[in-house]
C-alpha cells in the first residue's frame, strides 16, 4: 500500500463536499469555549471526541450544531477556516468548494456578516498564501421550512458577490427535496448554479427529485442510487458529479463498512464520482486520510485513484483552464 500513500499524496485535490463547521476540531472548540465563557457538556477533548460514535445522521447532528455555537465573532470564522486549509495544504488540496450553514448561525442571532467576512478572509488569504483556490457555497438547512430558506436566501442577497452557488444540507429523510423547489428555483433565477445532499440516508427517488426538480449541477453524496440501476445509468450518461464521503458513510452508518462502499461500483458503472471529507473533524478524517482509507478498503487501482482525482477536478467550478492545469498534474503525478 506504501506506492498508494505516495500517489495519494501527490495527487493533487479537490475538495467539493466540505462543511465549514465540520472542520470544527474538539481543541478549537474549547478554545472558543473559553474565549467565550461557554459551558461545553463535555469536560474534556478526550471525552467529547468519545462521543463522535454516532448511531445515525441525526445523532451526529445534535452534536455538530451544539458545537458550532462556539463560533460567535468574525475572527472565530476566520480561525476555524484558516486552520482547515492549512490542514488542505497538508493534503496537497489545490482548490476546495466550500458548504456553510447561514441558518446554524443566525438562529443563535450572530450576525451573518460575521459569518460571510470570517470564512472569505480566510480563503482570500488562502488563496494568497497557500494557493488553494476556493468557491463558497451556502446550504439551506432541509429541517428547516420552505419559508425560513426563503428568508435567509433574501438576507444573504448583500453577500452575494461572494457565492458560486447554494446547497441543501442537514436531516435527509422527510425532507424530500421538492420542499425547496421554489427556493431553487430563485437562486437559479440570480444565475447561480444548485447542489444538493440527496441519497445518503434518503432514497434513490430523492436524487430523481434533486436532479428534476432542483435542477442541481451535482450530487452531494448520492451512494444510495446504487440500488436503482435506471438512476446510475442516468447519472453515468450524464456525467452528474458525486460528491461522496466515504469516512463520513461509514461514521453515519449509510453503509456497514468502508470494504462495503459502492463507490467503486458506481465507478466501474461510469458515474462520475469525487473523494471528499464532509465534516473531517467528525469522522475521522480529511480528504487525504478519505483516499487512503478508500484505497485500501477498496483495493483502488493506481489508475482508478487518478480517475477519481480528475473527476473531483472535472465536477468543480474552476474555470476550463485551471481544470486542464490540474489535470496535466494528475496525468504526470
Ligand atoms: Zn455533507
Amino acid at each position: 500500500m506504501q506506492n498508494h500513500d505516495e500517489l495519494i499524496a501527490k495527487l493533487p485535490k479537490t475538495e467539493l463536499h466540505l462543511h465549514i463547521e465540520g472542520t470544527l476540531e474538539p481543541e478549537m472548540m474549547f478554545d472558543k469555549a473559553r474565549k467565550h465563557g461557554i459551558k461545553l457538556n463535555h469536560g474534556t477533548v478526550e471525552s467529547l471526541r468519545a462521543a463522535y460514535d454516532f448511531a445515525n445522521l441525526q445523532a451526529f447532528l445534535d452534536l455538530y450544531y451544539a458545537g458550532a455555537d462556539v463560533l460567535r465573532d468574525e475572527a472565530d470564522f476566520y480561525d476555524l477556516t484558516w486552520a482547515y486549509l492549512l490542514r488542505a495544504k497538508a493534503d496537497n488540496v489545490v482548490h476546495a468548494e466550500i458548504f456553510f450553514d447561514p441558518q446554524t448561525h443566525s438562529a443563535r442571532g450572530i450576525a451573518l456578516s460575521d459569518v460571510v467576512n470570517g470564512i472569505v478572509g480566510a480563503l482570500t488569504d488562502g488563496e494568497q498564501h497557500l494557493g488553494i483556490t476556493w468557491r463558497l457555497i451556502p446550504n439551506f438547512l432541509r429541517h428547516l421550512s420552505e419559508a425560513d430558506a426563503m428568508a435567509t436566501l433574501t438576507e444573504l442577497q448583500q453577500f452575494m458577490q461572494h457565492f458560486h452557488g447554494f446547497g441543501l444540507d442537514s436531516s435527509e429523510v422527510g425532507h424530500p427535496p421538492s420542499k425547496f423547489s421554489r427556493v431553487f428555483a430563485k437562486v437559479r433565477a440570480l444565475g447561480l448554479p444548485v447542489v444538493a445532499h440527496a441519497g445518503e440516508e434518503g432514497p434513490p427517488s430523492y436524487i430523481i427529485e434533486a436532479l428534476d426538480d432542483l435542477k442541481v449541477t451535482r450530487i452531494d453524496h448520492g451512494i444510495r442510487a446504487i440500488e436503482d440501476a435506471g438512476l446510475t445509468a442516468r447519472l453515468a450518461r450524464e456525467q452528474i458529479p458525486l460528491t461522496v464521503c466515504p469516512l463520513s458513510n461509514v461514521r453515519l452508518r449509510a453503509v456497514t463498512s468502508l470494504e462495503a462502499h459502492p463507490l467503486k461500483r458506481l465507478l466501474t458503472a461510469g458515474c462520475s464520482v469525487s473523494i471528499n471529507s464532509d465534516d473531517p473533524a467528525y469522522f475521522g478524517g480529511y480528504v487525504g486520510e478519505n483516499y487512503r482509507q478508500t484505497a485500501k478498503a477498496l483495493q483502488l487501482t493506481p489508475e482508478e485513484l487518478k480517475t477519481l482525482a480528475a473527476m473531483s477536478i472535472r465536477g468543480s467550478w474552476l474555470s476550463d483552464a485551471a481544470k486542464a492545469k490540474h489535470l496535466a498534474d494528475i496525468a504526470a503525478a
